[in-house]
């Protein structure tokens, strides 16, 4: 004990088998493993070579020894208005049943199962079953269109697919089987089953005679069913997931067992400080990493119950999250900081309303959380508020306090320090030569990449190279493609995606940072800046604002007036040369179903581009306001 963060971090690169070996020993074994690192074949990294574990095992069985009755899932939909909680027996018993479906159906190790499912239990149920058999799960996001689940469906050519007759999102039904259906026709490796759990929200669900099966039906064949974990070795896959498409095509990311399942037990220790029998509430979706890391797998393999929700954060009331953080005793709380900017824009009685006395911290992660939101929220819950970054490709924090280690003060605006294993750098774009403290560079990752990053791009190992580690010559250095600055402190920022640097007359500026100092507007709930080609400057920032009271754009002069005041506040903070050309008030902002701000097609329609590949856009009216104020602007 007593050990400082930074001799911590030291201590996992400079003694890195010793420190994962120790960190694996929170994980059980079925054969243990004979070398923590195979890294013969850069930039391919095996961790814990040789030993065999399961996921599912890890998750759901190991637990029935000491907290069986324990709560597992905790599942509330206000959408459906439902409540249904799980022990670890009942969820063992769940997993059980799905994984001897998903057999009766021929689903072996190493096939590919597609869960397309919104926020329900048999969603988890399935993943769990999935990775039980050693078979390989790809949830895709529950609402993308056909021509995405398509794309996906190609891509891993799944045996069998499992959904449900639909969705809810704001008392609104999608049709999941529908979309579907339609994705299959759209697929050239279609699969053999759809596994169909009814919630009998779609009675004119369509059927396919012979490939569409009723969950319910086969489960009720297999009410005892009790079937043994397939043990795999460290390296074998656990499963595939997308990327979000914010810059462009999603990359399939490939996830190991042993390494993903080490890294996750040792990061809800060492950074969530959550105990077994406590509960975790992530707000996040199972579609996403976030739900993948900290739904499912990482509160279960700590012993902890995990919150399922199926809602939105503002229904019936704003005040739904901190209701059931109150209700459930949450200790730790995951969420994104658009959901909170969201919050911002509502009465903030409704964060006072609660008891929240259970809560330590409040993680945040998924896109920059600007200081004043950070500051907002801090105040309101009065828990500390972490800001920690990451990556699908990673599974887990690069950038992050780890309290459990040392509480180290958090400076609002920054995603604090590397996490232990990650070896950062900061690093000039042309010569890869690291910056110095407060120069701007490419965080960078020198390899290998520890336990639970992803091993490869699902079916392209070169993509895997030549995506992530071919930025500077003769060097394999993997790039997250994010800018960021260290202070001298040692604390890391964020400046946005390299594609998001604006070079206005030759000085470099990150978009982050304009959008920075307008938000410490009072006026602004959100913001989005983007460069725009200029003859004379070659770039000029634009802005798009939301503003958290729409009287204060009621009439064009008080545009104006709001419009000076922005661009005042950015000289101020930046200088001239960073105030934007325009600032064009909107109520919403384009954004990936991830809930990330789609810059890259902001700018083209900015620019009188086409706006490129929209299929993870979440709701098409955000980019409508941005088409027609550039539009209005002309
Ligand atoms: P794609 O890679 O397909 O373009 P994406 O990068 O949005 O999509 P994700 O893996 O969901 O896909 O998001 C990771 C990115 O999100 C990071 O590279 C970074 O740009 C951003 N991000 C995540 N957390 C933070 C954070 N705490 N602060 C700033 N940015 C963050
Ligand atoms: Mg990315």
């Amino acid at each position: 004990m007593g050990e400082t963060y930074k001799e911590f971090h030291r201590r996992s690169i400079e003694r890195r088998e010793a420190f994962w070996a120790e960190q694996a020993a929170l994980v059980d074994w079925h054969k243990p493993f004979g070398k923590v690192l195979d890294y013969s074949r850069p930039p391919f990294a095996q961790w814990f070579v040789g030993g065999e574990t399961n996921l599912c095992y890890n998750a759901v069985d190991r637990h029935l020894k000491d907290r069986a009755d324990q709560k597992a899932l905790i599942y509330i939909s206000t959408e459906t208005n439902q409540e249904r909680i799980y022990s670890f027996r009942e969820l063992h018993q769940e997993v059980n049943r799905f994984a001897a479906v998903l057999q009766s159906l021929g689903v072996a190790k190493g096939d590919r199962v597609l869960i397309y499912m919104p926020m329900i239990p048999e969603a988890i149920f399935a993943m769990l079953a999935t990775v039980r058999l050693g078979a390989i799960h790809s949830v895709v996001f529950g609402g993308f269109a056909s021509h995405s689940l398509a794309a996906r469906i190609d891509d891993a050519k799944p045996k069998v697919m499992v959904t449900s007759d639909a969705g809810m999102r704001m008392g609104n039904k999608i049709p999941y089987k529908h979309l579907v259906d339609e994705a299959i026709r759209l697929s050239r490796f279609p699969p053999e089953q759809v596994v169909i759990v009814n919630r009998g929200l779609d009675p004119q669900m369509p059927l396919t005679p012979g490939r569409d099966l009723d969950y319910a039906e086969l489960r009720s064949r297999h009410m005892q069913a009790e079937v043994p974990v397939v043990w795999l070795e460290a390296s074998e896959p656990s499963y595939i997931l997308y990327t979000s498409g914010t810059t462009g095509r999603p990359k399939g990311v490939q996830r190991d067992t042993g390494g993903y399942a080490v890294a996750l037990a040792a990061s809800m220790k060492w950074i969530y400080c959550g105990e077994p029998g406590e509960t975790y509430f992530s707000t996040s979706d199972i579609g996403w990493v976030v739900g993948h890391s900290y739904i499912v797998y990482g509160p279960l393999i700590r012993g902890m119950a995990t919150v399922v929700y199926e809602g939105v954060p503002i229904r019936p009331d704003p005040g739904i999250w901190w209701k059931i953080a109150q209700d459930q005793r949450v200790t730790v709380m995951f969420s994104a900081p658009t959901a909170i900017r969201v919050l911002k824009k509502q009465d903030p009685a409704y964060l006072k309303k609660y008891d929240l006395s259970s809560l330590r911290h409040l993680f945040l992660a998924g896109e920059p959380l600007d200081e004043p939101t950070a500051q907002w929220i801090s105040n309101a819950l009065g828990v500390p508020v972490i800001d920690h970054y990451w990556q699908t490709e990673t599974g887990w924090a690069i950038l992050t306090a780890v309290p459990g280690v040392e509480k180290t003060p958090v400076k609002f605006g920054s995603p604090s320090f590397p996490a232990y294993g990650y070896d950062v750098r900061l690093l000039h774009e042309q010569t890869g030569e690291e910056v110095g403290p407060n120069e701007k560079g490419v965080v960078c990752i020198v390899p290998p990449l520890p336990p639970g990053c992803m091993s490869t791009v699902w079916g392209q190992d070169e993509r895997f190279v030549s995506t992530y580690f071919s930025s500077f010559k003769d060097r394999l250095i993997y790039t997250t493609f994010d800018w960021g600055i260290r202070d001298q402190d040692g604390y890391y920022f964020i400046l946005g995606r390299t594609d998001d640097v604006i070079n206005v007359a030759g000085h470099r500026l990150g978009t982050r940072e304009i959008e920075e100092a307008i938000s410490t507007h009072p006026a602004i709930a959100e913001v989005a800046v983007v460069g725009v080609a200029d003859p004379l400057k070659g770039q000029l920032p634009l802005a798009f604002a939301v503003v958290k009271d729409a009287a204060r754009i009621a009439t064009p002069e008080a545009c104006q007036a709001l419009e000076k005041e922005i661009m005042a506040a950015v000289d101020k903070q930046l200088g001239a040369i960073a105030r934007p050309s325009r600032v064009h008030f909107v109520t919403q902002l384009p954004k990936t179903r991830s809930g990330k701000v789609l810059r890259r097609s902001i700018q083209a329609i900015a620019e009188g581009r086409d706006p490129g590949d929209l299929t993870t856009l979440d709701d098409p009216a955000g980019i409508e306001q941005v088409k027609a104020a550039v539009a209005a602007a002309k």
